[in-house]
């Protein structure tokens, strides 16, 4: 198709619904000791995919789900972003602010009240501070991994699949294996101060018509725990969330996102505590016939994408879906 043909039908291409869109950090990720996975945008191709949203659809608030699913027409859109990053206030919400854009942050209690280096971020600086060159086939490396030049991504990227794949049992074993096969020993404490907002954070978003929404309290794959321990994520979560914010957890986002990642326990976990709207992320949109309050799928924004192809995924959002994403990278937090 040219160039002006397919233009023309990105702008006509139709769909209804609600379109949600996920990010984890803004800024320049590109030479960091952490997860660079993370980074799902630069500062300014935030800016102009904001411009973007809020000149071509309806940029909304979980709030206004209710209503927009009684009217069952229109192309919504919502801005969301995972885990509770300190760019998300110091560098997405200036942006927001100045395009009038709205966004809902869901957060991991956890890393809120005790800021700690999350194991993503961890495995990352193991692998790459590293002396060694590459890691042995164990119990959980199906095969040796080799540090691959320059920035050894492809072996981190190997590391944190396995972390999501093993049981959560194993995640203590595998963090002090992958400390002794690297020889970089456990992160020492200091990178995880200013890495996360604060509740006045938090409480300022909120004042500038931001929504805040629960992610956990540490972050597990809460498909991976026993009922109780689900209700007990979830239950602290809310609670903290309610005592810090002044009002009751509406929405929450499940952790790494997958179809597998939450069940039906989970499910029953979030009624319990008052759940409205609960978010995966596994890639594709929810029409107005296929709606499931505790499954909003969203779309990942990662920082590989180029204008126009952040540009095709809200023309074309049925075209991202979960199949795609897993042949990309496999990540998701
Ligand atoms: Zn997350």
């Amino acid at each position: 198709m040219r160039a002006g043909a397919w233009s023309r039908f990105l702008h006509t291409a139709p769909w209804s619904g609600v379109l949600c869109l996920n990010y984890h950090r803004i800024g320049d990720g590109a030479a960091s000791v952490f997860d660079r996975g993370l980074w799902s945008a630069d500062e300014e191709g935030f800016d102009a995919q904001v411009r973007l949203l809020v000149s071509r659809f309806d940029v909304v608030s979980p709030a206004d789900l209710p209503g927009i699913l009684r009217r069952r027409r229109g192309r919504h859109v919502l801005i969301t972003f995972d885990d509770g990053y300190r760019d998300n206030y110091a560098a997405a919400l200036p942006i927001l602010r100045r395009h009038g854009a709205r966004a809902t942050f869901f957060v991991a209690t956890g890393f809120i009240d005790e800021p700690r280096l999350p194991w993503w971020d961890e495995i990352a600086w193991m692998v790459r501070s590293s002396v060694r060159t590459g890691l042995p086939a164990s119990r959980w490396l199906a095969a040796p991994v080799a540090f691959d030049a320059p920035d050894r991504e492809a072996a981190v990227r190997t590391c944190l699949k396995a972390f999501k794949r093993m049981p959560a049992a194993d995640h203590a074993a595998f963090l002090d294996l992958l400390a002794d096969a690297t020889g970089s020993g456990r992160c020492p404490s200091g990178p995880e101060r200013g890495l996360w907002m604060t509740w006045d954070m938090l409480r300022e978003m909120r004042s500038a018509g931001m929504t805040v929404g629960g992610h956990t309290v540490s972050h597990p794959v809460l498909s991976r725990l026993p009922k109780p321990a689900q209700h007990g994520e979830i239950d602290a979560c809310g609670r903290r969330l309610a005592e810090e914010l002044g009002e009751p957890m509406r929405y929450f986002s499940y952790p790494v996102g997958g179809p597998d990642a939450f069940g039906p326990d989970t499910r029953d976990c979030l009624r319990d505590a008052g759940v409205e709207f609960a978010f995966s992320y596994y890639g594709g949109y929810r029409g107005f016939d296929d709606w499931d309050d505790l499954d909003v799928r969203r779309v990942a924004i990662e920082r590989e994408m180029t204008p126009q192809s952040v540009r095709a995924i809200v023309t074309l959002p049925w075209l991202f879906g979960r199949e795609r994403r897993a042949r990309r990278t496999g990540a998701g937090l």
